[in-house]
């Protein structure tokens, strides 16, 4: 952990209205600056590491927003992650960490097959018959939540569908490397498949090396860092094999990942020359906006768009998504107010602290509705299925959408 970034924090305050746990409690330990000293505190020896301690540095969502408003580039959420991960270091994991971490997540063949209960359980009915009848209440907290947030699967996840070389229509103009998330893949294909047709259609041969693995970004979440290294040498070695001009990602949580692989490995140059091509979709379709505006056809909708954190505060794009939106006729776009503060997903936060993550999401619910618009965009999956969750608990008939759906949607109808 960087002390001197703990030293720099000069108790201004500006982070704290951007905090949404500070914004909830408008307690000092609940803010980044409450957070940052009392790290400050442990790391001069001034204060024990207690349970107490603890628990008030897990309710941080790792959001980023802090650093965002932070005019001192003290990164708060970064800092109680490496404190965490650092406190884990060393220890061995879980048998259901070993399990999701080394035997499940390096290995998406595995994946997909660990997913296929799950879609019998969806496609045989069994998911609305349990549901109906809230068998689920029977099961601890964590298990009715995390099924809540199951959206219904796709018929096969996108890596066996596609092909690994996907040819540019036209003219080539480049060739991309496509990093298909786990989780766009198994979940959000359709998205995915977007993303890839859009890329096409401009013209770039589009390469997504089937062995990829997980980004690391789980290994992150439970303190591994050996298998989030382990996850960055494999993927920038895999990908240096391939002539690509750069490697574009849809997944935001993936994308913040890969651009910090070169600080992960600092002295592999593979890994510094992977995260240097590392480009968010919103990027790389942002540069060819003349190209898209005359070949999008109308949608005639209200759109607001969601920031998520890992590309907002992660990675510092937030004007490309608008850009592109603005680029469909018809749509009518309505910004969203506090529109890139957290919405509560942060990674397994929804499932490990659900009430502050309900009060987080119940805001930015709040604000969407008052928006009226019909399609919600947001390019993070922890984003979509959380969203979609609290917008179908409330009754709000929104479609959430990716931003390369309705992009490619757009596409398809301005075909003659
Ligand atoms: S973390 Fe940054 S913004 Fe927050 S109090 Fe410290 S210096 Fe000010
Ligand atoms: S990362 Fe988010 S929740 Fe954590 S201190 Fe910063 S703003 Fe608050």
């Amino acid at each position: 952990m960087e002390y001197l970034e703990l030293i720099n924090c000069m108790r201004c305050g500006m982070c704290l209205p951007h905090c949404p746990t500070y914004k909830e409690t408008f307690l000092e330990t609940a803010s980044p600056r409450g957070r940052v000293a009392l790290i400050r505190k442990v790391a001069e020896g001034g204060l024990d590491i207690s349970e107490r301690l603890l628990t008030f540095l897990s309710l941080c969502l790792d959001c980023q927003a802090c650093a965002s408003a932070c005019p001192c580039g003290v990164n708060a959420g970064e800092l109680v992650a490496d404190f965490t991960c650092e406190r884990r270091e060393g220890r061995a994991l879980t048998i259901m960490e070993e399990l999701i971490l080394r035997r499940l997540l390096p290995h998406p063949d595995r994946l997909e097959v660990a997913i296929g209960p799950l879609r019998a359980y969806q496609r045989l009915g069994l998911q609305k018959i349990v549901r109906r009848l809230g068998i689920l209440k029977m099961f601890p907290e964590k298990v009715e939540r995390m099924e809540g947030l199951l959206p219904t699967l796709p018929r096969r996840p996108l890596r066996q569908l596609i092909d690994e070389i996907t040819p540019a229509e036209g003219k080539e103009r480049g060739t991309v490397g496509f990093f298909l998330g786990c989780v766009m893949s198994l979940v959000f294909s359709q998205a995915s498949y977007a993303t890839i047709r859009l890329l096409a259609a401009l013209g770039y041969r589009v390469i997504t090396p089937k062995a990829q693995k997980c980004c690391g970004a789980p290994n992150v979440l439970a303190g591994d860092r050996s298998g989030l290294l382990e996850a960055a040498r494999f993927n920038s070695e895999l990908f240096s094999r391939y002539e690509v001009d750069c490697i574009v990602t849809d997944c935001g949580g993936c994308g913040a990942e890969l651009k910090k692989y070169r600080s992960h490995l600092a002295d592999n140059p593979t890994a510094a020359a992977f995260s240097d091509k590392v480009l968010d979709i919103s990027e790389l379709l942002a540069r060819h906006c003349e190209d898209l505006r005359p070949r999008l056809g109308a949608l005639p909708v209200k759109v607001t768009y969601h920031d998520a954190c890992h590309i907002a505060h992660g990675q510092g794009i937030r004007q490309e998504p608008r850009k592109l939106l603005a680029l469909i006729p018809g749509l009518e776009f309505r910004e969203l107010s506090e529109a890139d503060a957290c919405c509560g997903s942060a990674g397994t936060y929804n499932i490990t602290r659900p009430a502050m993550a309900d009060r987080v999401l119940q805001r930015k619910l709040d604000n969407i509705k008052a928006t009226s618009a019909a399609v919600l965009v947001t390019s993070n999956p922890g984003c979509l299925l959380q969203l979609r969750k609290g917008l179908a608990d409330d009754n709000v008939p929104l479609r959430v959408s990716h931003l390369t759906e309705l992009l490619y949607e757009s596409l398809r109808r301005g075909l003659p």
